[in-house]
Parts: structure tokens; sequence; C-alpha cells
């Protein structure tokens, strides 16, 4: 199969999932994840209508960043250092990975010197695994609320990235705790905080996330094959 023809499967089936659960296919993003993946595969996904782009390594990106420039909205979906934050304001349009209130502040501070608001999701850590990326879920709310009065940065959601399981249904319990985390925090009415996005689900258990109330899908290996 084509990348194109990839690309219009997971499109029906994300809408078949939505549908399921009386939502609207509209309200679901696809995040088109391009790790690994060489720029003329990229340049055929955008061609195919790919409109967000997924990367997970800022060098990375910012090499295909220059060899392809903005021919979509470039999103970084992994773990972000500090002192690469100002790099990351420069290139991308939605940061899914601050888990620390340092990140938030240097990203406020390197979005500030550039005249930019940035848009973030906050990272959270739903299985409590100590070895994974996220904010620990009883703390969640707290860097929300700290995060939120930096004037540069611009929080939109929530992010997770679940254990990986074989059965999505396994899966399913991780998304409906992010969404219950996230109605919870929105139910505070934080200025300037919203918390409309929530960035879940991944080429094994998208229509799970979908079902559960994912607006932000990132989709690599069922669009481009394995990685290598
Ligand atoms: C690689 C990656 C994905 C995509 O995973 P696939 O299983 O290839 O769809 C999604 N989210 C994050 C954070 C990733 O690093």
């Amino acid at each position: 199969m084509s990348i194109a023809d990839n690309l219009k499967h997971i499109h029906d089936r994300i809408a078949a999932a939505a549908k399921r659960a009386g939502r609207d296919p509209s309200s679901v993003q696809l995040i088109v994840v391009t790790k690994t993946v060489d720029a003329e595969r990229i340049r055929e996904a955008v061609a195919a209508g790919a409109a967000i782009l997924g990367e997970n390594r800022v060098q990375e990106a910012k090499e295909k960043i220059e060899k392809l420039g903005q021919i979509a909205s470039w999103h970084l979906i992994g773990h972000l250092q500090t002192n690469k934050a100002k790099y990351a304001v420069k290139l991308f349009d939605m940061i899914h990975s601050v888990d620390n209130l340092d990140l938030a502040k240097e990203l406020d501070k390197q979005a500030g010197k550039i005249g930019k608001i940035q848009n973030v999701l906050i990272e959270v850590s739903i299985a409590g695994e100590a070895a994974k990326a996220g904010v620990a879920l009883q703390e969640a709310a707290g860097l929300v609320r700290e995060a939120a009065k930096l004037k540069h940065i611009a929080i939109k959601g929530l992010m997770a990235v679940p254990p990986l399981l074989d059965n999505p249904e396994m899966v399913r319990p991780y998304f409906q705790r992010l969404r219950e985390l996230a109605a919870g925090i929105a139910q505070e009415n934080i200025p300037d905080v919203s918390l409309q996005e929530l960035s879940m689900g991944m080429s094994g258990d998208f229509e799970t996330a979908v079902e559960e109330g994912s607006t932000v899908v990132r989709v690599g290996t069922a669009i481009f094959g394995k990685r290598s």
C-alpha cells in the first residue's frame, strides 16, 4: 500500500471510531509521525494531505525543516531538554511534551525573545512509570496552574504516552484517566488555560483513544511502515 492509501485508511478508521463514540470525526486531528522517515517520503505524505507532522527529536526535526521548509505544521511530540528550548520555539507550532516548570519557564523566555506565544501540551505520566517522561498524575494540576502564569506559552491540553500493550483494550483505562484528569483541571477555570486538546493514541491504539475522547492522534508506523 502507498503512503496515500495508508493515510486514507487511517482517516477512515478515525472517522469510524469517532462515530462509534458519537463524536464528529473532524474533532480529531491526525499527526503524521515522521521520525526516522526521510524527506522524500515526508513530501509524499504531505502531497497526500498530511497537514501536521510530528517529530520527537529537535535536531532531527531541525534538519528536516531546513530542508523541507514549512510544508506543514510541525509538532514536537518527544521529550524536550531545557537547553533545546530556544530551538524548539523557532521550529514547532505545538510542543506536546512540557512536563516540568523549569522547561515551561525556559520556553516562555525563549518564546518571548522571538515575540511568539508558544502553544504547548502538558505531558502526564499516566501509568506512573518513574522511568517515563511526563509529570506525575498528582502533580499535573499544580504544573498547569504555575505554567499558566507564564505569558508566552499557551496551554492547550494534555498529552500522554501510555504503556505499550498488545491489546488496545488494556490501554483504554489510561486514556480514560487522561480525559478525566483534563476535565477535573478544566473545572478550575484557570485563566489563559484551555484543556480542549487530548493528545493520545498511536498506531496500535488510536481507535480506542478516539473512542475515549482523543482530539489528536499521533501515528507513524501505520502510515510509513516499521521504523528501521
Ligand atoms: C513514535 C511516536 C509515536 C508514533 O508511534 P507509532 O506506533 O509509530 O504510531 C507517537 N507518539 C510519540 C510520542 C512517539 O514518540
